[in-house]
């Protein structure tokens, strides 16, 4: 059984706008007081897990211990089938010191040989932690397929190249309504709010 969050304050263990933007729409409805790691001006720790799980739960549990306050990461990446699950946990870095993603976009493109499946999912694992050391984890995931070129520029990251399933528009030129009822993120979200929220 899953520990309920009954409290009024969460930290967004993220360093990331794009995703602190999401997490907050998404935490929205719960009348939590939200605030990031980046107001806190907490460190980012290595990601020195090799699973989206155990970089959530490295990033979770920093900024629970630094905050004394209950804090929530998100891991998350593009796992692309025909290069072996890559990007993946290296998604972010891929982009570089710069994070320049449209010159991650161009690695992936130019990585995948010619012809190849192009079929690719994104992935989401949130870890929520208490100060006391208690952690719960929840994985999301949405499968698609890879554009070139990339379309739209709502969205972050590798968005404007990942077109989901059964849809027309990339991530890139969803708003984020749309994404926020399909998405990785999202599909963690509901089962975290099934587990600790409800
Ligand atoms: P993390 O902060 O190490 O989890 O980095 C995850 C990286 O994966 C981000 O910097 C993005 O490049 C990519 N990513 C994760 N979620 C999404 C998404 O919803 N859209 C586009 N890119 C994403």
């Amino acid at each position: 059984m899953a520990r309920r969050f009954t409290d009024k304050q969460l930290i967004i263990a993220s360093h990331n706008p794009g995703k602190v933007r999401e997490i907050d729409d998404l935490l929205k409805p719960f009348g939590v007081e939200v605030k990031s790691a980046i107001e806190l001006t907490l460190d980012e720790p290595e990601e020195t897990g090799t699973t989206f799980v155990a970089n959530a739960i490295l990033k979770a549990e920093a900024a629970a211990q630094a905050s004394q306050l209950p804090a929530l990461s998100d891991d998350s990446g593009l796992a692309v089938d025909a290069l072996g699950g890559e990007p993946g946990i290296y998604s972010a870095r891929w982009g570089g010191p710069e994070k320049d993603f449209d010159m991650a976009m161009r690695k992936v493109e130019e990585k995948l040989p010619e012809g190849s499946d192009r079929s690719a999912q994104f992935i989401c694992a949130l870890a929520l932690a208490w100060p006391d050391g208690h952690t719960e984890t929840f994985e999301g995931l949405i499968a698609g397929s890879l554009v070139w070129p990339p379309r739209g520029d709502l969205g972050f990251g590798y968005d404007p190249m990942f077109l989901p399933d059964n849809r027309t528009e990339t991530f890139g030129e969803m708003n984020q309504t749309e994404k926020h009822e399909i998405s990785h993120r999202a599909d963690a979200f509901r089962k975290l709010v099934a587990a600790c929220f409800a």
